[in-house]
């Protein structure tokens, strides 16, 4: 028990990883937890990763991505605004293959099982596509 979970040191950014948290809190996996989520890596350090927190995550000691961070971790500038949380090699409960789903290029928004939509190679989720036809039709109502 406590023990860090095969492969943990190997990931890279754009990797998924599950984690638990109790009381807004990440806990280590062999701990009793309330939820469990799945996040995306941003990046890493020998002890551990970077992962991006949406905003409907209301969890303990996230922090707001700066541009020092993006130079100083080497994080996409994508998510500069954003909210991270640094998670110790020891605190992920499983290591989820990114090939098992995809990101939502416009909500960040991970979906299990899915596979691109865009000729681009990317996926845009039901809801965003929805959402912008919806905003761009005329409607007669
Ligand atoms: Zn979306």
């Amino acid at each position: 028990m406590g023990k860090t979970l095969l492969g943990a040191g190997t990931l890279k950014a754009g990797d998924v990883i599950t984690i638990h948290i109790k009381n807004g809190n990440v806990v280590s996996p062999d701990e009793d937890y309330e939820d469990k989520f799945d996040f995306e890596i941003l990046s890493k350090d020998p002890e551990g990763y970077f992962i991006y927190i949406p905003d409907y995550h209301y969890l303990n000691e996230t922090k707001v991505i700066t541009n020092y961070d993006i130079s100083l971790l080497k994080m996409n500038i994508k998510f500069l605004g954003s909210r991270t949380l640094y998670v110790k090699n020891s605190k992920i409960a499983k290591i989820k293959n990114k090939l098992d789903g995809m990101f939502c290029k416009d909500c960040h928004e991970f979906y299990g099982y899915a596979t691109s939509n865009q000729t681009d190679g990317t996926l845009v989720c039901f809801s965003c596509r929805h959402y912008k036809h919806w905003r761009s039709s005329p409607d007669d109502d």
